[in-house]
């Protein structure tokens, strides 16, 4: 298989003041292949302008996922809020159709007074009401991607998400590397530590791409604190030896940088990826 390994920030460049609908061409004039649409505060985007995106991402070569509302829930205490965020991925899913978005990422939730095994299990009863919907609504091209979370205090291990991933079709996962860092106190510290990522998401779930996020970041004993730039060497994770094992291994992943520096950063890291092959 041809190796395709793409770059892009995580919401609209910086400096990038027109319409989204055209911002495929200035993602791919500065020399990025990859856009994650943000609909942090609830899917507005209308359908036509979801087919305009998805027409300029074509014709620019850049491959587009989605980020699903920040407000989501699975396991919340509250069935209300559980309901609410079933219907924010819905309506994320109906987007992502429009924009032929190949990955829906979202948080799955706050484990709150439950055990871990109790809130998996309201999640996963979220999720089979989620897939319900989306099939009785009529929604065909969908691939659900739950987040490696960055804070303690979320669902979201990388064993939790194979155990989800494993559980329903449609369902993937998106590994937040600098998001497993902070929630690990530090673990990603050299090549070794993340062979043990990705060998342990080809023997589970076998994925022929990875879609991923990628910042430095400052972390406490909860978990993440503050996403930095990429030339802050005061934090990890370590990009060079993530980027050697993608290339030494010929693995096709998407990179999403999520640094303040969104595109600027992306650039970087895919001038540092060139650097190496
Ligand atoms: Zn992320």
């Amino acid at each position: 298989m041809k190796k395709d390994v793409r770059f892009g920030p995580a919401g609209r460049p910086i400096g990038y003041k027109s319409k989204t609908e055209q911002v495929c061409d200035y993602i791919n004039e500065i020399g990025l292949n990859a856009f994650e649409y943000q609909a942090t505060y609830g899917v507005r985007i209308s359908k036509q302008s979801a087919l305009k995106l998805k027409a300029n991402s074509e014709k620019n070569n850049v491959l587009v996922s989605m980020h699903a509302p920040y407000y989501i829930n699975l396991c919340s205490q509250k069935d209300e809020t559980i309901k609410k965020s079933i219907e924010r991925l819905v309506q994320s899913a109906k987007a992502a159709d429009w924009l032929d978005a190949y990955r829906i990422v979202f948080h799955t939730g706050f484990y709150t007074k439950y055990s871990k095994d109790e809130a998996m299990k309201r999640c996963k009863g979220a999720i089979e009401e989620l897939l319900e919907k989306c099939e009785s609504t009529g929604i065909k091209n969908y691939t659900f991607a739950p987040e490696t979370t960055g804070k303690k205090s979320q669902v979201g291990s990388l064993n939790e998400l194979i155990d989800i991933c494993q559980s329903f079709d449609n369902f993937v996962p998106t590994v937040d590397f600098a998001h497993m860092h902070a929630r690990s106190g530090g673990s990603i510290k050299s090549k070794e530590d993340y062979t043990k990522i990705f060998d342990k998401i080809e023997a589970e779930l076998g994925l022929s791409v990875l879609h991923s996020h990628f910042t430095k970041i400052e972390y406490t004993d909860k978990g993440e604190r503050k996403h930095h730039v990429l030339a802050d060497e005061n934090f990890g994770p370590p990009l060079t030896p993530l980027l050697e094992l993608i290339s030494e291994n010929g693995f096709n992943v998407t990179m999403i940088c999520e640094t303040p520096l969104l595109d600027i950063d992306a650039r970087e890291m895919k001038k540092e990826y060139e650097k190496i092959q």
